[in-house]
């Protein structure tokens, strides 16, 4: 697969399309299955993670193991439902043993996730730990900007803890559903009590049909 077959990827099935055929890094020799993402094609949300686990490997589907259970759980609590939102990883493949991703591995992989944002074109980029922070915004610390979200452009970004975090350390489970619930407060400001506060000025402008979604 080339750069001008993804130039001429016209939907976000084409680019899953080209990522599964993908062996442009070392980790495409190792993996089972590439893991694109999933999730609606029509989304207003985009969730990234950092890189698919054992079970993503396994199945080709994102945030399907322990993290996704969890991650089923904040999304119920927040009221929005998975099949209505796109997920996926900052790198397509599983590293060896779930290591972090080496930074060549990101760097040939992010076109991937660029094309997909292309495609998406979502109100809200939700990113989950600190490899999808530190893909825009580099030098952060997810320990300091979680749960603020930010405006570039006509996108909002929402900072997360990943939910494997959450497991590792149960403490920071509080802290992940509180931010969750600022990702419905994003989607339909309608929903925050009050209705006026200045803390909605960043609020993504629903499209009609999210109403509808959430
Ligand atoms: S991680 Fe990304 S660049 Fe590497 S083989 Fe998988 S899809 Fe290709």
């Amino acid at each position: 697969m080339t750069l001008t077959d993804l130039k001429n990827a016209d939907t976000m099935g084409d680019v899953a399309a080209i990522i599964r055929q993908c062996r442009d890094c070392p980790l495409g020799e190792s993996r089972t299955n590439a893991v694109p993402g999933a999730g609606s094609d029509q989304a207003s949300v985009l969730f990234i993670g950092e890189a698919p686990g054992l079970k993503e490997d396994q199945q080709g589907v994102p945030f399907v193991g322990s993290a996704g259970n969890l991650l089923n759980t904040m999304l119920d609590r927040a009221g929005i439902s998975r099949e209505n939102v796109f997920i996926t990883n900052t790198i397509k493949c599983r590293p060896p043993n779930n290591r972090d991703p080496e930074q060549v591995e990101i760097d040939t992989c992010k076109k991937y996730l660029r094309s997909q944002i292309a495609k998406l074109n979502p109100k809200l980029v939700v990113t989950l730990g600190r490899f999808a922070l530190e893909y825009f915004f580099p030098g952060e610390r997810i320990s300091r900007v979680h749960g603020a979200p930010r405006q570039l452009g006509d996108r909002t970004y929402l900072p997360l803890y990943h939910p494997a975090a959450a497991l590792h350390n149960p403490g920071l489970r509080d802290t992940l559903l509180e931010d969750f619930l600022t990702i419905a407060k994003l989607i339909n400001p309608l929903s925050v009590a009050g209705g006026t506060d200045s803390s909605k000025s960043n609020s993504v402008k629903p499209r009609p049909k999210q109403l509808d979604l959430f």
